[in-house]
């Protein structure tokens, strides 16, 4: 997909180090590997996938990470030129019902999950007005700012004034009207949709980059775009599979992978990197690194080189993301008007933002549960598996293991308010906060996708995938383009088509 590349390096095999083996780790593993390089994937958990996985317990089975799936054609253009199709690899279900959302005032809206026109539509129906008219207006908006952003930004390496170039932002008037770079995304709303309603759901996609609707970019509005357009997906037995497929898809290239490293240092010279340092002492040799660790991490702690204090500057210009306090339940019995995806809104959207960008825990949360219509998901169909996930601070500002007892109990109550009380249904409960998340990938404070979208310039001070480093790549949700499966696989293709081909040996 990132076609107007041009492949910077045509030497000879490279020696590569991947270090992290998230969904962004592996996906450009298994690309530098099929381009001819000799690559090492080294990770410090003991499993693959990163944030993207699973926890399972007596029949019950729950992703603890992404839930929904979206741009599907950036992991089947993935699997595509690694092997094999996508779909030989998981279980990919499109969703027809994809959200249900509910909204202080007790009105409920239910959405198909794929086609702008459907979408709104059923708005039309369910929320009456000018419903339909206005969510098919902004899509259209939206589909125009997919077109000028696609290629020229998000599938392209940053590279300063020459993305401002490529987007026509500087030239045509045309673009910047549609993209609005000064207006945000919930200024977006309030000019397009008359109905509240639509607004919050609007609003929501800024969390999807971890950010606040007020401080993020109206650009945005590509979010439900993508999902609307391409479709909301599920991978029969949940989205882990897809760490499963990566890790698989990985191993049979050849990929040498290793669990259990922990790197702590890349090492360099005048020329750039040499290699790594592991937390043992070990030191490996490699031409290239390409890092899936937290950006913020890397350059703070893991690169002592001079070279690497200008992205680390901007980076800190950045708000970090939102992070998510996770519930996962095992529910006895069957819920009535229970879907895949549901979002329960409360009455005053602004509060949760002012509250986690204040580092406080949400009183009055958004209430998402995913509750997957998957045999293999639950024990049996008399029970159901319910992943619920509220956006939260980091950790650090407020301590989370004090915590997560009384807040998960808070929760479980703000839930009954809602209408679903399921306290008395709870074979058990299981808790993730953003405090085990840092502890479990590096990521800091928990935080899901590094630095969020806050600000006109946020995307811009994301960290380049090409360090000015020589010979460090950067991969993942932290840096360019963000956060989000879909981001992260074409972070992978940037960085695989950055390093190019080996040029192939003359014995061979
Ligand atoms: C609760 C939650 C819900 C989400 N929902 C969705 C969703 O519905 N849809 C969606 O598309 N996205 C979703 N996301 C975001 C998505 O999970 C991430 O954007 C994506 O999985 C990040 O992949 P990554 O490649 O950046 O790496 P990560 O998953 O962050 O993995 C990085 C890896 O590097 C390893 N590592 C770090 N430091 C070192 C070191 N020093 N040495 C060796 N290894 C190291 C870590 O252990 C980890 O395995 C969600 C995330 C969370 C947490």
């Amino acid at each position: 997909m990132v076609g107007a590349l041009i492949e910077s390096y045509a030497g000879p095999m490279a020696r590569v180090i991947v270090i992290g083996a998230g969904a962004g780790g592996m996906a450009a593993a298994a690309r530098l590997r099929v381009k001819g390089h000799d690559v090492t994937l080294l990770e410090q958990g003991e499993r693959y996938g990163g944030k993207l996985a699973r926890y399972e317990r007596d029949g019950f089975v729950f992703d603890t990470g992404p839930s929904l799936l979206t741009l599907p054609a950036v992991y089947r253009d993935l699997f595509l030129k690694t092997g094999g199709p996508l779909e030989d690899a998981v279980d990919i279900q499109p969703l027809d019902t994809a959200f249900s959302y509910r909204f202080s005032d007790d009105t409920s809206l239910e959405l198909p999950g794929t086609d702008p026109g459907r979408i709104a539509q059923a708005m039309g129906e369910q929320l009456g007005g000018t419903a339909a008219h206005d969510w098919r207006d902004l899509m259209a908006r939206a589909a125009d700012v997919w077109r000028i952003t696609r290629q020229p930004f998000i599938q392209s390496p940053l590279d300063g004034a020459g993305t401002l170039l490529r987007l026509g932002l500087t030239t045509h008037p045309s673009a910047v009207r549609a993209v609005a770079p000064f207006t945000t995304l919930r200024r977006l709303g309030q000019h397009h949709l008359r109905d509240p309603r639509q607004v919050q759901i609007l609003d929501r996609y800024a969390t999807y980059q971890g950010s606040d609707p007020r401080r993020a970019p109206a650009a945005l509005m590509t979010v439900p775009y993508v999902e609307q357009a391409f479709g909301a997906w599920h991978l029969g037995g949940g989205l882990a599979t897809l760490a499963d497929a990566l890790a698989a898809r990985c191993r049979e290239r050849g990929v040498d992978m290793r669990l259990g490293v922990d790197v702590r240092r890349i090492t360099t010279n005048s020329a750039g990197v040499t290699g790594v340092e592991t937390a043992d002492g070990e030191r490996m040799a490699a031409d290239i690194v390409v890092a899936n660790t937290d950006a913020e991490h890397l350059y703070a702690s893991m690169v002592d080189d001079p070279r690497g204090r200008k992205p680390l500057r901007t980076l800190r210009r950045a708000t970090p993301s939102l992070a998510g306090f996770v519930l996962m339940l095992a529910v006895r019995g069957r819920t009535p008007g229970l879907r895949h995806h549901n979002v329960w809104f409360p009455s005053n959207y602004d509060a949760e933002f002012d509250a986690i960008f204040d580092g406080r825990p949400v009183d009055d949360p958004t209430i998402y549960v995913c509750s997957p219509d998957d045999p293999r998901m639950r024990p049996d169909s008399d029970h159901e598996s319910w992943f619920v996930l509220v956006n939260a601070p980091r950790h650090g500002p407020i301590d989370w293991d004090a915590i997560r007892e009384s807040y998960a109990d808070h929760v479980l109550e703000v839930m009954a308010r809602r209408g679903f009380d399921v306290r008395d249904r709870l074979l058990w409960r299981e808790i993730r906060t953003p405090a085990d998340l840092e502890r479990g990938v590096r990521t800091p404070g928990g935080s899901i996708y590094g630095t969020s979208s806050n600000g006109i310039r946020a995307a811009f001070l994301r960290p380049a995938n090409i360090s000015p480093v020589p010979g460090l790549y950067l991969v993942g949700g932290s840096s360019h383009p963000g956060g989000g499966l879909p981001l992260v696989g074409i972070s992978a293709e940037i960085v695989a088509d950055s390093i190019g081909r080996a040029r192939p040996s003359p014995s061979a």
